[in-house]
């Protein structure tokens, strides 16, 4: 548009300046050198705009030419980038679809073709990992590592050697690394985390937790629930130092973070109790309890009373119980305390109600202790222990991902390393004896 403006102002100039040369004739007499020209001024001026117009013509012309091999040259790199990405791809959908010979094959093309190496690194280093050549895939990574565009994906890569190697240090070394690179992302703070979880590095775990909560790198529920797992293992650290003051705060702070955790309120429960807060430590224990009844709390609750009589403790779980009446723990808490109180009334009474929401090995033994004490009944004793052995199992601390049970709730599966893993419910592959099962076979005597 502008152009076309200035184009319009020049062609109006131009006959504004020639009707003002026609109403203006005139002579220009040039002496110069000896020489003498006569014009008129209107030639003088068509003489000076051919000159210029010949004179921009020609710089044109010239530029032209001087600027031609560069051209060639230019024209030619765009189409070797050109087939050395085509290369890449190709590589890289052969490398995807495992056709190893056609990776590495690509792989070369695009290293020929293609002026940038840190993108042809990558697809050499896939290429390498198919063929099984961990040591070329390794130094690639190696020099990924070292650039800073292609460091990510250059640490991510010894990363994953170092997993199949086996090498945690080595594997916890990189992931530290790649974090403080790039502290957002997701799939790095995860693996940082999880394997300062292994190596029980509580406090480290806790940083990488709550910097990731600044940086919004996971759903702000999930890192509540994930820092609440750690602040409780450093808790139970700083208790077991003795420095019992910290591990209050870092288990209140836990217990704020997610209120619905049993360890957690258990452990501020213990902690608060500790320090003599008694009362409030008991609200602590009903609240979590009209939320999830479970024998952890109902031990921790008979903790703060220990020093009660066995009758007043009695009082306390009918408490507890009137809070969630409807959950078998209570019941079989007040028949454990019942029968420690040998009130067998109330204990039987309450093993009865536990057992209409299953009977479990836990009510079969109280059960079986219960015959014993009140009527010396040996021989209904052994039966409930034997219904023990066959019954459908008690819920427990089981690992999500291997499914081994844990006496205690612990952030790591002790058994398969697993981050916030242990949920509270019965076991997943616990053998069970049914009445079809063949007898195994005696040996033959004689
Ligand atoms: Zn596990």
């Amino acid at each position: 548009m502008s152009r076309v403006i200035v184009l319009v102002g020049v062609i109006v100039l131009v006959a504004l300046a020639a009707s003002w040369l026609s109403g203006n004739p005139g002579n220009v007499t040039i002496e110069w050198l000896g020489w003498r020209a006569d014009t008129s001024v209107t030639m003088l001026a068509f003489l000076i705009a051919l000159v210029t117009v010949l004179g921009a013509i020609g710089y044109r012309m010239w530029r032209a030419v001087l600027l031609a091999p560069g051209r060639f040259f230019q024209a030619r790199r765009t189409r070797r980038s050109r087939r050395g990405y085509q290369a890449l791809s190709s590589g890289m959908i052969a490398a995807a679809a495992g056709d190893t010979a056609e990776a590495q094959r690509q792989a070369r093309k695009a290293e020929n073709l293609l002026e940038d190496a840190s993108v042809t690194r990558l697809l050499r280093a896939e290429a390498a990992k198919l063929n099984g050549d961990a040591s070329t895939a390794r130094r690639t990574y190696e020099e990924m590592a070292d650039n800073p565009e292609t460091a990510l994906i250059g640490l991510r890569g010894l990363l994953d050697q170092a997993d199949e190697r086996g090498d945690r240090a080595e594997a916890l070394r990189l992931a530290e690394k790649a974090h403080r690179q790039h502290p957002k992302a997701q799939g790095i703070v995860r693996r940082l985390l999880d394997l300062q979880v292994e190596f029980g590095q509580w406090d480290a775990a806790d940083r990488t937790l709550s910097e990731a909560v600044r940086h919004k790198t996971f759903p702000p529920s999930e890192a509540k629930h994930w820092r609440a797992a750690v602040l409780l293992e450093r808790s139970r650290t700083a208790e077991r130092d003795g420095e019992v003051a910290e591990a209050l705060a870092l288990a209140k702070q836990a217990h704020q973070l997610d209120g619905a955790r049993v360890p957690v309120a258990v452990q501020f429960a213990d902690l608060l109790h500790a320090q003599g807060k008694t009362k409030r430590a008991q609200k602590v224990l009903e609240k979590i309890w009209q939320l999830q009844p479970h024998p952890d709390i109902a031990e921790a609750y008979g903790a703060l009373f220990a020093s009660d009589t066995d009758l007043a403790r009695v009082k306390r779980y009918q408490r507890l119980l009137s809070f969630r009446p409807d959950h078998a723990e209570g019941h079989l808490a007040l028949a454990q305390a019942a029968l420690a109180a040998q009130l067998w009334g109330e204990a039987r009474a309450h093993l009865g109600q536990a057992s209409e929401r299953g009977v479990t090995p836990r009510v079969c033994r109280m059960m079986a202790e219960l015959e014993e004490a009140e009527h010396d009944d040996g021989a209904a004793a052994r039966g409930w222990l034997e219904r023990a052995t066959t019954a459908e199992p008690d819920p427990a601390w089981v690992c999500d991902n291997c499914g081994a049970a844990a006496g205690e709730w612990t952030a790591r599966c002790g058994n398969c390393n697993t981050f916030d893993a242990l949920a509270w419910h019965p076991p997943l592959h616990t053998p069970r004896l049914t009445q079809d099962a063949p007898a195994p076979a005696l040996p033959a005597s004689g």
